[in-house]
């Protein structure tokens, strides 16, 4: 499922210590409380590159949607969650079937596709700046091979060219790479 909002009507999203996020439910990231309209997250989950927030958020997000759903007009998906909320398993006492529920199922899905994204979007920007670096110093090299015009003597050309021959290649192939896969190797 994926969230396009046309169901939220208004929430808080507040920021908690795990410690009171654990009197919640003991281990949890996120919650919703319903009665409160109001979603927690975690500290512990803004920690990091940002994948874990994005995906708890959305995680919980779609918590409010189903929940919505649940209560909103008749339709094959207002019973699945309707049904699906009225039949949760206890988390500490039955992990796996709380998780099989199509509440848990669905969200999980949806937080672990925005994290994904996330994580996919910092590694583009990682190869990205490796790519321009390199690019640059490049750039710069070429610049002065290209300035010397007047080399002292005929061996101190043949090893520079040589060197940079090597350099060339390497980077012309590491270039190639980038631009074909966005990875930087
Ligand atoms: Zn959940």
């Amino acid at each position: 499922m994926v969230y396009d909002g046309s169901y939220a009507s208004y929430y808080f999203i507040v920021f908690v210590s795990q410690e009171e996020m654990d009197k919640k439910g003991k281990g949890a990231l996120g919650c919703y409380v319903m009665g409160e309209k109001a979603i927690y997250i975690s500290e512990e989950s803004l920690k990091g590159t940002g994948a874990s927030a994005a995906n708890t958020v959305a995680h919980e997000m779609v918590h409010v949607q189903q929940w919505e759903i649940a209560n909103g007009p008749n339709s094959e998906q207002q019973k699945k969650y309707w049904d699906a909320y009225h039949n949760q398993a206890d988390p500490d006492l039955e992990p796996e079937k709380y998780l099989e529920n199509p509440i848990e199922k669905d969200a999980h899905a949806a937080g672990n596709s925005v994290s994904d994204a996330v994580e996919a979007g910092n590694a583009n920007a990682e190869a990205y700046k490796k790519y321009t670096k390199e690019r640059a110093e490049y750039e710069e090299d070429l610049a002065n091979i290209q300035a010397i015009k007047d080399p002292k003597n005929r061996e101190e050309q043949m090893v520079y060219s040589n060197l940079w021959k090597n350099k060339l290649d390497k980077l012309t192939e590491q270039f190639k790479k980038y631009e074909e896969t966005g990875r930087w190797i």
